[in-house]
């Protein structure tokens, strides 16, 4: 077990700077109005620094910056642009420690979690994307013997992306490696409530790239986000968020004609048949962690298997074991390493999660376990803390159906294959799911069956570079963390060459 120091406070790993500014063109730059907005680790509850509240003349200076860089940029070969990609992806890896505790202090996720997953997943995204980017290969098609059709994809142009507060630094590296690898510039937008760990990322990678490359403008939504997503000045928008804003974003994409991958809200069905409750072997352990892993960043993701479905016939053993591992969970300091579920990342997003489990029981839900807020000792009172909680009920209720977006499980049973189908696809959501079964025909078919774009199948909760992250339905558009998303990020230009010396015989 190790806890780590808090920032700021003797053996800590980071200080944070009083005040931290945009990045626009290789520099830090006070925005142009000179106003700051104060950021709150989720952890306390306190305060600790202020940021750069970003607005149009801020997005202005920055799509300048970005479209300067351009030519460069995009006249990089592959090669050289894949070389700097890999490197940062090596510096993520030599700052993991320092970039995780200031994620988990911007954010409050657990630091087993940044550890092990967020950073070092952010870092193997980049050198998945400067690979990919080498390998690319496009096509030359023989038309007819004097014919040839040579394809190249070139880069968009600058691209604009805002990203979410669950998985900062996570997001961000999903945006920027593919951008930056396809020849594009990038005007980014972090969320409001945690911007400061990914300009620590910054700092720590910024003498990798040419400025104005990539460049990073601190602000709201409705102030420096529109301002972004509704420029003329950019060719792309890439959106992670809820699924009200990106059917916004949506409406500006289609305004300025320019494509937009948008990835969405969730509420994945996590289906147990039958046979995962013998326990001759350690798979029924494997199905219980299954369960319990709505808890994992308390909740806070877009793929959270937020609706457990169990069939009918080992509802009175699988239930209460499942309930009982729930119960195992450590909540906690986030900066501990022992601590499996943290605070939720700020205080609006405790105060949603609260009014759903008022909601929940006003529908007549049955409380499992949880139901309440955490109220935690010490300087961890103030901070954002909800008890893991299972809600049994049925799939028509509104905590069933909508994104709640933390530690909260609706649980419901179902008699057989077609009923488990038809619950889990009663949603206007499609983005994860999983299917827990021993038998490959069921998982095989369950699979093919829910209307999502991920299907984990005895396992949930990874998120590999290589495999293909979207959502069907109203859970968005576009595929992310696998080359395919490079599509996203290039235009394909072709030229129709005539090798003949003879006239086309037109006029
Ligand atoms: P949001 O979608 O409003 O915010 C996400 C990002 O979009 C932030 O950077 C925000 O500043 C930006 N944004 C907001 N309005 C914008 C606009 N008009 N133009 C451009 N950018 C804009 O989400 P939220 O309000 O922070 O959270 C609300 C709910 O959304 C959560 O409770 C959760 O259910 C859901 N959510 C989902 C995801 C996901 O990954 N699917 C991520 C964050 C939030």
């Amino acid at each position: 077990m190790t806890v780590y120091a808090q920032p700021g406070t003797e053996g800590s790993l980071i200080t944070f700077q009083d005040s931290y500014d945009n990045y626009i063109g290789g520099e830090w730059v006070a925005p142009a109005d000179g106003e700051y907005f104060e950021n709150v680790t989720p952890v306390t509850g306190q305060v600790f620094t202020r940021v750069a509240r970003g607005k149009a003349a801020d997005i202005e200076k920055a799509l300048d910056a970005a479209w300067a860089a351009f030519p460069k940029w995009s006249a990089k070969s592959a090669t050289e642009r894949a070389d700097i990609l890999w490197k940062i992806g090596d510096r993520i890896d030599a700052n993991l420690e320092k970039i995780a505790v200031a994620e988990t202090w911007d954010n409050g996720k657990p630091v087993r979690e940044t550890l092990a997953a967020d950073i070092p997943l952010a870092a193997d995204h980049f050198r998945y994307f400067a690979a990919a980017i080498r390998a690319q290969e496009t096509g030359t098609n023989e038309i007819d013997s004097d014919m040839v059709a040579y394809h190249f994809k070139e880069p968009l142009g600058v691209v604009g992306q805002i990203i979410p507060w669950n998985f900062p630094i996570l997001m961000a590296a999903w945006k920027i490696a593919p951008a930056l690898a396809a020849g594009n510039t990038i005007v980014l937008k972090p969320a409001e409530s945690t911007p400061v760990s990914i300009l620590e990322l910054i700092k720590a990678i910024e003498d990798l790239l040419p400025a104005g490359v990539l460049n990073i403008v601190n602000g709201f939504g409705a102030e420096a986000g529109a301002a972004l997503t509704s420029s003329p000045r950019i060719r792309k928008i890439a959106f992670t968020g809820s699924t009200t804003t990106g059917r916004f974003i949506a409406q500006q994409a289609a305004n300025l004609i320019i494509p937009a991958t948008l990835e969405l809200g969730g509420k994945s069905p996590n289906v147990f048949f039958e046979d995962v409750a013998d326990k001759k072997d350690d798979f029924y352990d494997k199905a219980l962690e299954g369960f319990a892993l709505f808890q994992l960043n308390q909740g806070e993701i877009c793929t959270c298997p937020s609706r457990a479905l169990v069939q009918e016939s080992i509802a009175d053993t699988f239930i209460p074991d499942a309930i009982a591992r729930v119960e195992q969970s450590v909540q906690g300091n986030p900066l501990d390493t022992d601590t499996q579920v943290g605070a939720q990342a700020s205080e609006a997003q405790m105060k949603k999660i609260k009014s759903y489990l008022e909601i929940g029981r006003q529908e007549g839900a049955e409380v499992l376990t949880g139901g309440d807020v955490a109220h935690l000792d010490g300087d961890l009172a103030g901070g954002y803390y909800i008890q893991p909680t299972v809600f049994k009920g049925n799939n028509k209720m509104r905590i069933f159906q909508e994104e709640i977006f933390g530690p909260v499980l609706a649980l419901t049973t179902f008699k057989d294959f077609d009923d488990a189908m038809s619950i889990a696809n009663d949603t206007l959501y499609g983005l994860g799911s999983g299917v827990w079964s021993r038998n490959w025909r069921t998982t095989y078919k369950a699979g093919r069956a829910i209307q999502a774009g991920r299907v984990w199948t005895n396992t949930y909760h990874n998120y590999p570079a290589g495999a293909a992250f979207g959502g069907y339905k109203e859970s968005g558009i576009g595929r992310e963390t696998h080359k395919m998303v490079l599509d996203a990020y290039q235009q394909v230009k072709n030229l129709l060459v005539s090798y003949s010396e003879k006239p086309q015989g037109l006029f």
